[in-house]
């Protein structure tokens, strides 16, 4: 059986893969970053023109050659040189700025494409706030490489290039390379730093989701950390977190803390040694004074893609951290997905089959349904009772292909349902699950849920069978009422009948109700099974219950313990067998005339 996904390694020593994944994202948008990286030349260009201009500034005024005509000269030029720098450095930032912003939209998208693709195995992996950990932080240490990291990168290799060239080309080739001396150093100080961050970005990004995931969660469950007094256990739980959260990026931070200082002494040293022999060299004649300050003045210009360089290197190592755990995810292949030349039958007629069913969760778990067989030709109803813990809910969601059955064992339409194509599939079955989730929106959203037309019409007829229209008509807003955090809570009972008029607007071949009449009176019960009975005359159904009076009119019941199917029959069959079933009748009876009497 092919329940759990093959495991993949997780951490791989590279980043080879997350920067191929780069290199494909920057290829991409090859025109843009074009566009960008070259304004940014421009930029660096202009700005490396202002000491150049003041250093032959400086030798015209020694050689006494400085007049008004020659002064405003250079005012013009200076001021031409600074327009300039402005336009192009707004046409930089558009590019590579609103490229990173692009691409972070655009995996952002696919990102929520895939979580939609997924199935229950994954959610069960992971956990709600961990995937919004990856959705907010990781996507934006994936645009930091993009948008600050390529500029700062390409900033820092064209300005060092291009001052190192003036340098050693218009003033003095010997001071220059004196001058990069600490440079080694530098190179191998960053790479040490640039593994450690990757390392504990990772961790860091770790600890993040688990953070968020324990927000999450207690927000969530607010309402019953309340009931049960637990703030202070709560909180203190959150702080745990939160520390180790405050530590690991600690970690990071002192990092961080060492890299500008470490770049600046370094830069020092340059200083250092250009002036002393910088010095020698005007003194000797070699240099005028004016080349000395220009050449101090490049140096000083250095400093910056240095600091530069450490940043990016910072930036790289978060965003490969990121990309692969966001390419984590991204490599999950959904539970259940279309077989290759799946199908997808024009109309259904609902005849359902299960034979031989055995299943476990994962091949470690016991099995939770055990060789169970049973036919239903369409427009039958099957009932299904049996203890808590049973595999009711199992049994149907193996249907709908919340889990994958194993092959050969779930049919629809004489068909296995693992050939059928899955959308097609599940619009075929109305179901109604056991913990029916309310989106926070009107309660005619809620039911019009249906990949067709919301028609009003058809919206108040399905809340009639569900026995819910005159509630929500004297709501306020009626079928406008806003539900979940903006708007009111639903009792349980209401909740469930808004699921079944989700179902029944639904209106598919097979109807499927996981014990979804629990929460609401027997009368209400026997009120909507009465409105349901017209469409399950013409529909395939399955209606689990713990009652058996949801089930008393069922062509078929089964009664499953720990898996097994141990009776079935009709109402009447079951009865006479004076079994479980006999024994949760009789049960439920004498309830049922105790609750009439009071
Ligand atoms: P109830 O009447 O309480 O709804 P049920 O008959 O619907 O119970 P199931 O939900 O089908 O019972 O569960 C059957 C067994 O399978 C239980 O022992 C449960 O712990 C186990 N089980 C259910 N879902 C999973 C899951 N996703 N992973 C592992 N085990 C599961
Ligand atoms: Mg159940």
């Amino acid at each position: 059986m092919d329940l759990l996904p093959s495991p993949r390694p997780l951490e791989r020593p590279t980043v080879q893969r997350e920067l191929r994944i780069f290199a494909g994202l920057l290829w991409r948008y090859r025109l843009r970053y074009g566009v960008g990286v070259a304004s940014l030349l421009v930029v660096d260009i202009g700005n490396l023109t202002m000491p150049w201009l003041i250093g032959r500034f400086i030798d015209e005024a020694q050689a006494g050659s400085l007049d008004a005509a020659v002064i405003w000269r250079y005012v013009g030029m200076v001021m031409a040189i600074a327009a300039l720098v402005a336009g192009f450095r707004y046409l930089w930032r558009m590019n590579i700025f609103g490229t990173a912003r692009l691409v972070e939209f655009e995996l952002r998208d696919r990102l929520f494409r895939h979580l939609q693709r997924m199935g229950a195995r994954f959610y069960q992996r992971h956990s709600i706030g961990d995937l919004m950990a990856h959705a907010t932080n990781d996507l934006s240490a994936i645009r930091g490489v993009l948008g600050e990291g390529i500029m700062a990168g390409w900033d820092a290799l064209i300005m060092v290039t291009l001052t190192l060239a003036t340098m050693a080309g218009t003033i003095h080739w010997q001071l220059t390379l004196v001058a990069l001396l600490p440079l080694p150093l530098l190179i191998l100080f960053e790479w040490a730093l640039g593994r450690q961050i990757h390392v504990r970005f990772k961790a860091v990004q770790a600890a993040f989701g688990t953070l968020s995931e324990r927000v999450q969660e207690s927000l969530s469950g607010a309402r019953v950390i309340k009931a049960f007094a637990q703030e202070e256990a709560v909180t203190a739980r959150f702080q745990q977190d939160n520390v180790a959260y405050y530590e690991r990026f600690m970690t990071l931070t002192r990092l961080n803390a060492l890299n500008d200082p470490v770049i600046t002494l370094l830069g020092g040293l340059s200083t250092v040694i250009a002036l002393g022999y910088g010095g020698a060299l005007v003194l000797s004649g070699e240099l005028t004074l004016g080349q000395f300050v220009a050449f101090n003045s490049y140096l000083g210009m250095l400093v910056w893609p240095m600091l530069a360089t450490g940043w990016v290197i910072n930036l790289v190592q978060r965003g490969t951290a990121s990309m692969a755990r966001i390419q984590a995810l991204l490599d999950e292949a959904p539970d259940v997905s279309d077989a290759p030349g799946a199908k997808a039958p024009e109309a259904w007629r609902g005849r359902l089959e299960i034979r031989n069913l055995t299943f476990r969760y994962a091949p470690e778990l016991p099995e939770v349904l055990r060789d169970v067989s049973v036919t239903l030709r369409p427009g039958e109803t099957l009932g299904i009772v049996g203890r808590t813990g049973s595999g009711k809910s199992t049994l149907v969601n193996l249907l709908v292909r919340v889990y994958e059955p194993p092959e050969g064992t779930v049919f629809l339409d004489g068909q296995d349902v693992r050939t059928l194509a899955v959308e097609p599939l599940r619009n075929a079955v109305a179901y109604v699950p056991q913990d029916g989730f309310l989106f926070s929106t009107t309660i005619a959203e809620n039911v019009a849920f249906a990949p067709r037309e919301p028609e009003a019409a058809d919206v108040l007829r399905a809340a009639a069978i569900a026995q819910l229209d005159s509630e929500v008509q004297d709501m306020p807003h009626g079928f406008e009422t806003m539900l979940g955090e903006r708007g009111i809570t639903l009792s349980g009972g209401q909740r469930q009948r808004v699921s079944i008029a989700r179902a029944v607007f639904k209106d598919a071949p097979v109807l499927v109700l996981d014990d979804c009449l629990s929460a609401v009176d027997t009368l209400t019960e026997a009120r909507i099974l009465q409105g349901l009975k017209p469409l399950m005359a013409e529909r395939t159904t399955i209606i689990v219950s713990h009652r058996v009076s949801a089930l008393q009119h069922a062509d078929q019941i089964l009664v499953l313990d720990a898996g097994r199917v141990v009776e079935r029959g009709t109402h009447a069959e079951l009865l006479a067998l004076q079994g479980e079933y006999r024994k949760l009748y009789d049960r439920q009876a004498i309830e049922a005339a105790i609750e009439a009497v009071e």
